[in-house]
């Protein structure tokens, strides 16, 4: 019967991967272009996208509630959840753990916060002076103007969260210096080279006021546990909080698998109804190459095109890179690696038949938005059963995400060494723990990640305000890490589907 709806599925043909291609090359190309030349014709662009986000959307709902009860009814006995449950669970911890610390290892390695300051965004207000960025020392050339210019203006590096107070009196002509090797945590006064004058004062403005606001790993993990029981599963619906919904679809469909003939209608109603809601993604399908390109180009036209967005590369380049190495070595390596050994598959033609889903992943940065493309693609291409996917799948899109927690972890570790401040072993620890938490709390949403790395900036006692210093890129990043997460949910389900009897 498998092979029969393997068949039947669009996404099987491989011209579906093709047309899939041409879609996001033509997104690329047309938001490159948009972006350019034609910034209005990117927004209504947009709009066709947004149309495919909110039709995925629409059908998440339903499909969590009808595949979550139908699978887990179908396992008719339900101490088969407790296995099945803890089998997953296992491999959810285990491959973030096995993430969180590739990322930490590989940011201590390249130390990409840790590089002089030359490529630094300094501004200074009021006075009109001239600056420039030697190493580590930021050189103000105060020639052509008057004193009190000077002395009433603040010197901001924009990308370190750093300002520094000019309170000297300098005569026209000088140069101040401002050394910088080794931020400090706080206030740095600095004399100028002449040694004349209180000179430049370096001020991280937010530190006292996080200080007190430093939150327990306790706190954090009760957030993320009462995040799992609804007060009101309608509200939840409404509110498209797919957490507490996954908890009540898990009760209802172990209770009515124990309710044996009484229980039969309704399973059958939710039997029904998951095969209804897979037609329609069927029916989407056929509309993703326009939607995934439309969302691309839309996007990318936003960011003002390739000259918009390289900029933001650049500066940000290595930090950047990290992530995305990070990502790469998670998913290229250690994900498929283990889904030959523990799942017996061909990474290759896994990642070939998951493809929709991670383009869909790619394009609109939501786990939650993708999720009906990643239980067809696990059914209807990898032939995973029904009780797999429709428990691990749902459950990984809000819980399992490697590439979040990835993310998380470097971002902090990154934000620190911008700062200068070095983490030690201890903090480390913090940082690995808080962001695996971290992960499994976000929402399966654009930027969840971003929201909730404050838990992993607070528990190290780091500015909030540093987030500031990642945002400009954090939409791109944001969709390779949904990538890698709809990647680590769907190789899940290789791995358990093995181990679970059909
Ligand atoms: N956008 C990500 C997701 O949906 C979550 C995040 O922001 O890291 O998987």
């Amino acid at each position: 019967e498998e092979r029969k709806e393997m068949q039947q599925s669009p996404v099987k043909k491989s011209n579906h991967n093709n047309r899939l291609l041409i879609g996001i090359i033509t997104g690329i190309v047309a938001g490159a272009l948009l972006g350019g030349f034609w910034p209005e014709g990117g927004l209504t662009v947009k709009f066709v996208g947004d149309l495919f986000i909110r039709f995925l959307m629409m059908i998440v709902m339903p499909l969590i509630i009808a595949a979550m009860v139908s699978g887990i009814a179908r396992l008719g006995d339900v101490r088969k959840l407790g296995s099945l449950g803890t089998r997953t669970l296992g491999y959810y911890i285990g491959t973030t753990a096995l993430s969180v610390f590739t990322g930490i290892l590989l940011v201590l390695w390249i130390q990409p916060g840790k590089a002089g300051l030359e490529n630094s965004k300094a501004s200074i207000t009021q006075a009109n002076v001239q600056y420039r960025i030697e190493g580590n020392t930021v050189r103000i050339d105060s020639a052509a103007l008057p004193d009190s210019d000077l002395t009433t203006s603040t010197l901001h590096l924009l990308d370190r969260n750093l300002s520094a107070s000019i309170d000297s009196t300098r005569q026209s002509g000088d140069t101040i210096v401002i050394t910088t090797s080794g931020w400090k945590r706080r206030a740095e006064a600095v004399t100028p080279e002449n040694g004349e004058g209180k000179g430049i004062r370096l001020d991280r403005q937010p530190d006292k006021r996080f200080m007190q606001e430093k939150r327990a790993i306790g706190d954090i993990l009760k957030e993320v546990v009462s995040g799992l029981v609804p007060s009101n599963i309608f509200k939840a619906m409404a509110n498209n909080e797919i957490l507490p919904v996954i908890t009540f679809s898990l009760l209802l469909g172990a209770a009515l698998s124990m309710t044996g003939e009484a229980g039969r209608t309704a399973i059958l109603f939710f039997n029904s109804l998951n095969e209804a809601m897979m037609k329609i993604i069927h029916l989407g399908m056929y509309v993703a190459p326009v939607g995934i390109g439309a969302l691309i180009a839309g996007r990318l036209s936003e960011a003002g095109g390739f000259s918009g967005f390289w900029p933001e590369l650049q500066q940000l380049g290595k930090y950047a890179a990290t992530v995305i190495g990070g990502l790469a070595i998670h998913s290229l390596v250690t994900l498929p690696l283990l889904l030959k050994f523990f799942g017996k598959r061909s990474p290759s033609g896994y990642a070939v038949r998951t493809f929709p889903a991670l383009l869909t992943a790619f394009s609109t940065a939501s786990s939650s938005a993708t999720l009906p493309l990643t239980i067809e693609c696990a059914e209807e291409n990898n032939g995973i059963s029904k009780r797999t996917a429709g428990f691990v799948l749902p459950l990984g899109a809000t819980v399992n995400m490697d590439g979040t927690a990835l993310y998380e972890a470097v971002a902090v570790i990154f934000i620190a060494q911008m700062n200068g401040i070095t983490l030690g072993t201890p903090e480390l620890v913090v940082v690995f723990l808080t962001a695996t938490l971290a992960a499994i709390g976000a929402a399966g949403i654009p930027e969840a990640g971003l929201v909730t790395m404050v838990l992993v900036l607070k528990a190290v006692n780091l500015p909030v305000e540093g987030i500031a210093l990642i945002l400009a890129i954090d939409w791109f990043l944001d969709r390779c890490r949904t990538t890698v997460n709809v990647w680590g949910d769907s190789v899940g389900a290789g791995i358990i589907d093995r181990k679970v009897k059909r």
